[in-house]
């Protein structure tokens, strides 16, 4: 059996628990402790998948298709080890069960209740990954904020395990804000002491306080939050802003987090912390030689969490190329033949990113004309690789009514069509083409130079695909299909060869990019774009 560590949050959201909750978890990793990570949302959707990026932003894929919560994301950056659907559970999907259940008669009459049906369901999910022995701690990270209502059955369970399992194998991290008045020239614990009372008064005992601040906790600070709160003095751990959320780890393992969590678990066998890999990234990652700009052209660029696994993939690859790419957002939708060279003007790369509907979809066309015609370093991600196909077939291909049916369903010309399989779904949630699937590359393309194999597995999102009737009219015209789905021949990826850098992928190379294994075509596009900021 593993043992369990939950996160909660006090006071505000977006304090980061995920980051605390990796950070930790990789620095048990670093001790040979092997750890996993989950997160437990309370709102009522099964999952993220349908929810619009401006709500929650990202949508993240697992390896077994799962669309979930953006901070698994931050999961497998941090540990560089793949998560699942069981890493993220929702209110939802719990009473979704709960009430299949009793659909089907499995509740043998009882009135079926908060406690303990549906806590029930919860205790199951949260100590599931702990259960065969893959993992020595699991760590549990609650959304929300204690005292919303609807995390309160979470909060519930985290009770019943703190009560129900031995002392040395359940901990509690919780983590709150210290704000600092300037007028007062004060830090102010009060907002913490009532958010670890709330947490308290529903009968959970948190075990270290994790306080986010902007100025140092001095050691009375420290001991009046202990005092308090009713935890050990030491155990007052201070998380100040980081100029990276890399270097959240190093603050951690300072304040002693993972010393304080061995000893609390009994944890008898680890090894001294090896964080060189680490160490070596946020060296480069620190010390850039030179800076590029990269265009990002999509629609969500207001919400930055729209992006995120594209913008840390930027500086996975960035500090493997030791420079800092210094992401340009750019507006689709602001984007016209006219406005293009100036909107585009010092760009040293494009990247055309994914996204659903209409919206921002002819500027995100002028933006790949002017990649591929002006030799701009080109990489497009799922719809932008539709419309790199669109673009083709239109300005190359004189197809000028081309579109994919997604767009306009009544194209004349559908070069991106739906799927066969999607034609006959309804249902909105879980049902696009999801998780990892194999690509076979053809060797002589930039897509082989850049992965050095002819067998990859990808993760995907998306509902259309390359319409395979015009393959050899694009071939014809020179666009080159250098990757396809073994199976059923889906046209993974596309590249022009006499262009520097010109590649579409229908898949998310950005959700396989972790700390210590940075994308190869991240890698290879931000090297691409360094080789046009020199020239
Ligand atoms: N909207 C497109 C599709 O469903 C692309 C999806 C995406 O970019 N993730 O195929």
């Amino acid at each position: 059996m593993a043992k369990y560590i939950f996160v909660t949050g006090g006071v505000t959201s977006s304090l980061g628990k995920g980051i605390i909750a990796a950070s930790l978890a990789k620095l048990l990793q670093a001790r040979g402790i092997t750890a996993t990570i989950q997160k437990f949302d309370p709102y009522i959707n099964v999952d993220p998948g349908t929810l619009n990026p401006y709500e929650h932003g990202e949508c993240y894929v697992t390896e077994d298709g799962a669309e979930t919560d953006l901070d698994l994301g931050h999961y497998e950056r941090f540990l560089n080890i793949p998560t699942s659907q069981a890493n993220n559970v929702t209110t939802g999907r719990i009473y979704q069960t709960v009430i299949n259940k009793e659909r089907a008669g499995e509740f043998l009459g009882k009135t079926v209740q908060v406690v303990p049906h549906i806590t029930d369901e919860i205790k199951h999910r949260m100590l599931l990954l702990g259960k065969d022995g893959k993992y020595d701690v699991v760590i549990t990270e609650i959304g929300g904020t204690v005292g919303d209502i609807e995390s309160l059955p979470f909060v519930e369970t985290v009770r019943q395990i703190q009560w129900e399992l031995p002392e040395e194998d359940v901990m509690v991290v919780h983590l709150t804000l210290i704000p600092y008045l300037k007028a007062a020239k004060e830090l102010k614990t009060k907002p913490t002491q009532h958010s670890v009372r709330m947490l308290s008064e529903t009968g959970v005992h948190p075990d270290v306080i994790v306080c986010r601040t902007e100025e140092p906790l001095n050691d009375d600070i420290k001991r009046k939050i202990a005092l308090f709160c009713n935890v050990k003095p030491g155990a007052v751990i201070e998380a100040a802003d980081a100029s990276t959320i890399y270097e959240v780890p190093l603050l951690m393992q300072k304040e002693k987090l993972d010393e304080i969590v061995l000893k609390k678990l009994n944890i008898q066998n680890y090894s001294a912390p090896d964080l060189t890999k680490w160490n070596v990234f946020l060296t480069k990652l620190k010390n850039p030689k030179s800076t590029i700009n990269i265009g990002l052209i999509g629609k969500y660029i207001e919400l930055q969490d729209a992006y995120k696994s594209i913008l840390e993939s930027f500086i996975h690859a960035g500090a493997m190329n030791e420079v800092k790419v210094n992401v340009v957002n750019v507006h689709s939708e602001n984007i016209t033949a006219a406005n293009v060279n100036e909107q585009l003007k010092g760009l040293h790369g494009l990247l055309v990113a994914p996204g659903f509907g209409n919206r921002g979809i002819e500027g995100k066309i002028i933006a790949v004309q002017y990649a591929r015609e002006n030799k701009l370093p080109f990489f497009g991600i799922c719809l932008g690789m539709q419309m790199a196909v669109i673009e083709f077939a239109r300005n190359v291909m004189g197809l000028v009514q081309a579109h994919s049916v997604e767009m306009d369903p009544n194209s004349p010309d559908p070069v991106i069509n739906m799927m066969e399989e999607q034609k006959r779904i309804t249902m909105m949630g879980g049902t696009m083409r999801l998780g990892s699937y194999p690509c076979t590359i053809t060797k002589d393309s930039l897509a082989y130079s850049i992965y050095g194999a002819t067998e990859i597995n990808e993760r995907h999102r998306h509902r259309y695909e390359f319409n395979n009737d015009y393959l050899t009219a694009f071939h014809e015209k020179g666009m080159v299909t250098s990757g396809v789905n073994p199976a059923s021949g889906l046209v993974e990826i596309v590249e022009l060869p006499n262009h520097p850098f010109f590649i579409g992928v229908q898949y998310h190379p950005e959700l396989k990019s972790t700390v210590e294994a940075p994308a190869p075509l991240f890698v290879h596009f931000i090297a691409a774009a360094k080789k046009q900021a020199q020239a």
